[in-house]
């Protein structure tokens, strides 16, 4: 496909400026204001539809095709949540009007969102407060973490150095642990998928801060021993940490606050709507029990013995601000709306489906892929396309056949531990006719390992591109059309 410079033809134009009514380039020193014009491409308005029409057409999203990535929760944007979150009455809030005298009228309904979804959230995961600051789910990591920071240090115990974290776990959870300062142990897991209890009991003493557990796991695997750790990581006066992003197997079912964690963080992405992927704003609220609510970031939302809602910034060991204003407000909107539409049934069969549907694939994949774990599983089921591989076919093969059957691969060599790893997670909300859509072709491509292996070396054919190197393009972006054809047209 031509780029937009490539379809650029002398003088034609899609837009004209009107006559600027300020001296130009006024404002803009010298050594920083342009000496000749931008070489923008000249085109007209259909040129331009045309061309980012057909670009984003070649993209896959979810309003176009079926995405079973694995560790990725949710992929759905209903858009009566996008069109709520659009109401004019949030969107043109000025974020300092509360703060202002007399602006707290016009922002009740903003503050009654945030208050109200802070109430919902306790209620299904048994915490005691939420903040809703934190703008993605490894930032309400890091938010947790200081937050364990905070206990420890205001219980002047120098000696917390470790926060345990199991092998499963997504990479963001060292790396969380790792910005606040403490160094990580990794537990291995045992054969069922679940934390290796001895393992666990070797490396726990009185230096450890705390545990940062994803129930169910990046394996779809529940931890049936979740008291017994928790007991474990409190008998020395740690915190117990939940990574939340898989929450939408459990929703309704259990509370992570009955289950002995101190705090956890929700991705509003993944469980509760809102835009999700090409690295897109995200929310990641943060629950705590009794032990750390004084340390929660400010402003909080109050309500007062009159009905009305006001912030608060009035927490002397609060670990301060963690985010600018609010949180990334217009996510939480579109969170609360659909908190609201399932209600407490429809939260509950949120879990159900989920379930369900990873369950459906798991069994109907089992002849053909080598399961990782041979139990129910939770919200996505881990295979390893290790007999594919003997036949010269690996789990990236695979994926490059699904994208020409028009199917968003699934999470493949993730988690690392599992080789030719091949991850699935369908979500509750897609039908069974997509899911079967899905397994025939998975199923297909087994059945083409074994009688043209050679075939997958091909995939894709229908894609602009076929098989780049994916190191190179990953790491060595060149996103400038003149720095490549000038110097290096190749
Ligand atoms: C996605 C995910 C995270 C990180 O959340 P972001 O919102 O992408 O920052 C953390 N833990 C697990 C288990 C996840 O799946």
């Amino acid at each position: 496909m031509e780029l937009i410079f490539e379809k650029s033809t002398e003088g034609r134009k899609g837009f004209a400026f009107g006559a600027s009514d300020v001296p130009v380039r006024a404002q803009v020193p010298a050594p920083y204001a342009r000496k000749e014009d931008a070489p923008l491409p000249q085109v007209s308005e259909l040129d331009v539809v045309r061309h980012y029409t057909r670009l984003s057409q070649k993209n896959f999203s979810i309003d176009t095709h079926f995405y079973p990535l694995g560790s990725c929760t949710m992929k759905y944007n209903p858009k009566f949540t996008e069109s709520l979150s659009r109401l004019s009455g949030f969107t043109d809030l000025h974020p300092l009007l509360a703060q202002l005298s007399g602006g707290e009228r016009w922002t009740q309904g903003a503050l009654e969102v945030l208050y109200e979804l802070e109430q919902w959230m306790c209620a299904m995961t048994g915490f005691k407060h939420f903040t809703m600051q934190p703008l993605a789910g490894a930032h309400g990591e890091l938010t947790g973490i200081m937050l364990m920071a905070a206990y420890h240090k205001h219980k002047n115990n120098a000696r917390k150095k470790y926060v345990i974290i199991p092998d499963s776990a997504h990479g963001t959870n060292p790396a969380s642990a790792a910005i606040a300062g403490y160094e990580t142990i990794s537990i291995p897991s045992n054969k069922e998928g679940g934390m290796d209890l001895e393992a666990l009991k070797a490396a726990v003493n009185e230096e450890t801060a705390g545990l940062m557990m994803t129930v169910p796991s990046t394996y779809g695997v529940f931890e049936p021993n979740i008291t017994e750790i928790a007991k474990i990581i409190h008998g020395v006066d740690g915190i117990m940490y939940y990574d939340g992003a898989n929450l939408n197997a459990v929703l309704g079912r259990c509370r992570p606050g009955d289950l002995g964690f101190d705090v956890m963080h929700i991705n509003t992405h993944k469980t509760f709507t809102t835009p999700h992927g090409g690295g897109g704003p995200g929310a990641g609220p943060v629950g705590v029990n009794e032990k750390l609510a004084k340390f929660l970031p400010i402003s909080r939302v109050i309500k007062r013995g009159d009905g009305t809602f006001a912030l608060d910034y009035n927490y002397t060991d609060t670990i301060g601000y963690i985010a600018s204003f609010y949180g990334n407000f217009g996510l939480l909107v579109r969170a609360y709306a659909y908190i609201l539409m399932l209600g407490k049934e429809g939260l509950l069969e949120t879990a159900n489906h989920a379930v369900l549907n990873a369950n459906y694939i798991m069994k109907k994949l089992a002849p053909y892929y080598k399961l990782c774990f041979d139990r129910i599983c939770m919200h996505e089921s881990v295979f390893s396309a290790s007999k594919q591989a003997e036949r010269g076919v690996h789990a990236i093969d695979i994926a490059k056949f699904l994208i020409d059957e028009q199917i968003h691969p699934p999470t493949v060599y993730f988690p690392i531990s599992v080789p030719e790893a091949i991850m699935i997670e369908p979500t509750e909300t897609e039908s069974k006719q997509t899911m079967d859509y899905y397994i025939g072709k998975m199923v297909e491509a087994d059945k083409l390992s074994q009688e043209n292996p050679a075939a997958f070396k091909e995939f894709p054919k229908t894609m602009p591109i076929s098989r780049p190197d994916e190191v190179k393009a990953a790491r060595d972006v060149k996103t400038s059309y003149f720095l490549v054809t000038s110097s290096d047209a190749s």
